[in-house]
């Protein structure tokens, strides 16, 4: 059985040595995540090059996907490591005091984010399980009331879903961690809390302005202002992940499911992959079994012919990565069979002219029953496009280039390889049997001309 979406996998401390890798990537991994919240620097490097050597070993292209950790607010320290009760109805104030807090007030030490908030805007704490609305902003002090009551301690993270925070998307952390990252060449650099279509030019800059390196950079939409500018930043970007994790804090969570469904569909229209992500198999994180909800979330994803799903923590802290990468590829490859099986939809919702030229690729493979579709691809653009229109047959990506074929990864049905020989002989059946696709009738696509074979 073909798997057509993708898996991407967080990858951490279960997960980072070369046996474990290979396992992983023998089991259906296509690109890996390093979360640079977590470590950086060499440590992450001697990751990158652990996945790099697995890749040449295996011949297996991966894509590798740097994570920045983005400007993720906490709030200070608190005067003894105990947890505070606060209660609903009661004031809570947040300031630029560095003295440790106590239940009536702590530190918040961003003053981008005290000059972003106004009165009103929600202040969202644990995920959203403790709720203060702002009263009054000072210069230096931020008066709320508690909404929904909860326990509060040192350093937790906090959503602000009603407000534009007005601050740099990359932080001086981001800044060195992507410095470092971009001499290790990754394939992409994914931005967390992106709220416009401005972020990604600027992070786009400071990388073109250090490397020749193509690194495709992949939009995070975690918050309510980039759900809002969401065509704007697809088309900034070269991806996207549907980050649900702070999405379902900051937007309400009946609102998640529509929302992805809309991002996978401009995606597909924009010609950009798009990975749905986070807590697809949570439960994998200490249990050998998914739940009924779990699986029926990643075949679902699979349904909605999203390019890619992600692993979180089920691969960087849990019990078995690579029985988790196993599970996951079981679900995924037994719904993307039976989409094929099913009728497509292709041709009803890619119906926009500029998608044309790739539409009729994809609809003259289906009407002659093509076994594939084979691109001889240059810069991958091709074949992304060719993948947007979701054809019921895998595509099989010839490259001549290690990245672009790396970038390929991240296409939903894609099969790259990196063969220069191939590449420079057009040999479309050896193409195929290296992807181990049963050879009749295939599509052709090179330079643009479309033909069809008999092989
Ligand atoms: P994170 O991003 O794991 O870096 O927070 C994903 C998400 O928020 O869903
Ligand atoms: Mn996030």
């Amino acid at each position: 059985m073909l798997k057509f979406t993708k898996i991407t996998a967080s990858i951490g401390p279960k997960s980072s040595n070369h046996a474990i890798l290979t396992k992983m990537v023998r089991a259906g991994v296509n690109l890996v995540r390093i979360n640079f919240s977590h470590d950086t620097g060499d440590v992450q490097g001697a990751k990158i090059d652990t996945i790099r050597t697995v890749s040449r070993e295996l011949k297996t292209p991966v894509g590798i996907i740097v994570d920045l950790q983005g400007p993720k607010h906490r709030i200070g320290d608190f005067a003894s490591d105990e947890k505070y009760k606060l209660t609903v109805g009661q004031r809570f104030v947040f300031d630029s005091n560095e003295t440790p807090g106590d239940n009536t007030r702590v530190c918040l030490p961003h003053p981008d984010v005290i000059a972003s908030l106004h009165a009103g805007d929600r202040i969202l704490l644990n995920d959203g399980k403790l709720e203060m609305r702002v009263d009054k902003c000072e210069p230096t002090k931020i008066i709320a009331t508690v909404i929904r009551g909860n326990e509060i301690w040192s350093r937790r993270g906090f959503n602000l879903p009603d407000t534009f925070i007005d601050t740099e998307i990359l932080t001086p952390k981001d800044k060195a961690d992507l410095e470092y990252a971009i001499t290790k060449n990754p394939d992409f650099v994914a931005v967390s809390f992106v709220q416009s279509a401005d972020d990604i030019a600027y992070v786009r800059d400071f990388i073109t302005a250090r490397t020749a390196h193509k690194i495709n950079i992949i939009a995070k939409i975690e918050r309510p202002h980039a759900v809002h500018d969401i065509d704007n930043i697809v088309a900034a970007a070269d991806g996207i992940m549907i980050a649900r994790g702070d999405l379902a804090v900051e937007m309400p969570f009946e609102q998640v499911p529509a929302i992805s469904r809309h991002i996978i569909r401009v995606c597909r229209q924009m010609n950009k992959p798009v990975i749905m992500a986070t807590q697809m198999l949570t439960s994998l994180v200490d249990s050998e079994f998914p739940t009924r909800a779990e699986i029926s979330d990643v075949a679902n994803a699979a349904y909605l012919r999203t390019d890619s799903c992600m692993t979180s923590e089920e691969t960087t802290v849990g019990i078995n990565p690579v029985h988790t990468i196993q599970t996951m590829s079981r679900i995924l490859s037994y719904a993307d069979m039976d989409t094929i099986a099913n009728p497509n939809d292709w041709l009803r919702i890619d119906n926009i002219p500029e998608n044309n030229w790739s539409r009729s690729v994809a609809s003259m493979a289906h009407l002659n029953n093509a076994s594939a579709i084979i691109v001889f691809d240059r810069d991958g653009i091709a074949t992304t496009e060719i993948s947007c229109r979701r054809p019921d047959m895998p595509i099989v990506a010839v490259c001549n280039d290690e990245t672009v074929a790396n970038h390929l990864c991240l296409s939903r049905g894609v099969f790259p390889i990196c063969d220069p020989e191939i590449f420079g002989t057009r040999d479309e059946v050896a193409a195929a049997k290296s992807v181990g696709i049963k050879i009749g009738a295939v599509v052709v696509v090179d330079d643009g001309t479309i033909s069809l074979r008999g092989i």
